[in-house]
């Protein structure tokens, strides 16, 4: 009796949702109905980009790769990277790619995440200024630092984020730690706007500012100068003032990478994003969009977990499964700058009856001797959470070390 075909799935995108989605479709199609073709731009196999600023304390892009390195000797998947796709064919159920392949479906996956976005600031595109999202990124962004400090051996490279978020903490971090003179330059009036409120930011400001890293808070950029060659010498403010700085990382959002399935007529969300329903499928029931470049319950989730969950969703929708999305995890942690910073719950205290509760103390309870910052809004799921964490931290005190 001959075989039925197998269907012929193909992903755009090998980033870290691509890589779970893969592993989650093989993990369940034990009868290995489907083949797997993931089809990724960049150079390496999917790796941990939540991770990449490690890159800065000397972990390698090797040790960034994701998951079993076997997933991709596995007979019913191929990886191909450096493979940009660059038009679907949705009639004829083909993608089409850099080079002018052209790679038929069964099923479409597309999980091509997002792209830095960049203000319309003048200036923007002067040498030395970069983004802050992969690891060609952080290499160029690293030496481009190395070789500013060897052109002025008498002083220390001047960097500066523009940014206040989480990203561009992160950012401020890593020039920090290749000896940079650091600032972040944040356009709300506190950093992390959306984590922390007021008096949490205050709190923030002032423990980043001991680390040494300047904070510009309520503060726009207005322009980026260069000099002759073009490289960045300064940025000047709206407000007037003006800074000298030789390198800029911009750290002011994401972009979801939907034009691939804007061009094909897909469903495109308000703000972006490839509108896909509970299951993950697209307004082509040949297409699933997962991760970043997905606009799920009207949102675009700029956050792993989320994208993760999506990927276990498509992957049983595909083998005729049907669970839905009903939300995922946002809670966030800053990484880097030696501050642990945990905020959930109802972030501003808008439930009625909520309340916040705020701490920040040297911590030698649970971290050791790293700053802590604790922005606790507590409704009642996050004040049952705070129980949980809180007794965890007393547990892990108590532990021998
Ligand atoms: C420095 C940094 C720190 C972060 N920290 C956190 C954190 O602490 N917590 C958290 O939850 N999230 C964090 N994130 C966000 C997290 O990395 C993303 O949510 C996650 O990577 C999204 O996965 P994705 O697969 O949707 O997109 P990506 O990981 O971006 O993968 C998409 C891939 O698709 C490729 N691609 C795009 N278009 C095409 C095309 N046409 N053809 C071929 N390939 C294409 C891209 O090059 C990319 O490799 C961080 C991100 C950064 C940059």
């Amino acid at each position: 009796m001959t075989q039925p075909a197998r269907t012929q799935v193909v992903v755009v995108g090998a980033g870290m949702v691509a890589q779970k989605f893969v592993e989650a479709l093989r993990a369940k199609d034990v009868d290995g109905r489907c083949a797997i073709t993931v089809l990724g731009e960049e150079s390496l196999a999917p790796y941990d980009r939540v991770h990449l600023t490690s890159f800065f304390s000397g972990t390698t892009p090797q040790e960034l790769l994701l998951g079993d390195p076997a997933l991709w000797d596995d007979d019913l998947v191929t990886l191909r990277t450096s493979t940009r796709v660059t038009r679907l064919e949705r009639p004829e159920q083909v993608v089409v790619t850099d080079v002018g392949e052209r790679i038929a479906y069964d099923h479409l996956v597309l999980a091509t995440g997002s792209s830095a976005a960049v203000p319309p600031v003048e200036g923007r595109e002067s040498t030395g200024c970069f983004v802050y999202r992969t690891l060609d990124d952080v290499e160029a962004l690293r030496t481009y630092v190395a070789d500013r400090a060897l052109a002025h051996p008498e002083r220390q490279v001047r960097g500066a984020v523009i940014g206040g978020g989480l990203l561009g903490l992160e950012a401020g971090g890593a020039l920090q730690a290749m000896g940079a003179d650091t600032a972040v330059v944040g356009f709300a009036d506190r950093l992390i706007p959306v984590q922390v409120d007021a008096g949490g930011g205050e709190d923030l400001k002032r423990i980043i500012e001991g680390t040494g890293v300047h904070v510009r808070t309520s503060t726009a950029t207005a322009r980026i100068n260069a000099d002759d060659d073009g490289r960045v010498v300064s940025m000047d403010y709206a407000s007037g003032e003006n800074d000298p700085v030789d390198v800029v990382v911009f750290a002011t959002g994401i972009r979801p990478r939907d034009e691939l399935g804007r061009e094909a007529g897909l469903e495109i969300g308000p703000r972006g994003g490839v509108v896909v329903d509970a299951h993950c499928l697209t307004s082509d029931p040949a297409i699933h969009a997962i991760g970043e470049v997905a606009c799920i319950q009207g949102e675009v989730w700029g956050l792993v977990a989320p994208g993760y969950t999506m990927a276990e969703i498509a992957a049983a929708h595909l083998l005729g499964e049907a669970p839905d999305f009903t939300g995922a995890d946002s809670s966030t942690k800053l990484k880097l700058m030696g501050v642990d910073v945990a905020s959930f719950g109802d972030a501003f205290a808008t439930t009625p009856g909520a309340a916040t509760r705020r701490g920040s103390h040297r911590g030698r309870t649970h971290h050791r001797h790293r700053p802590v910052l604790h922005v606790l809004h507590l409704d009642g799921r996050a004040a049952a959470a705070h129980r949980t964490l809180a007794a965890g931290a007393r547990r892990r005190h108590r532990a021998p070390a």
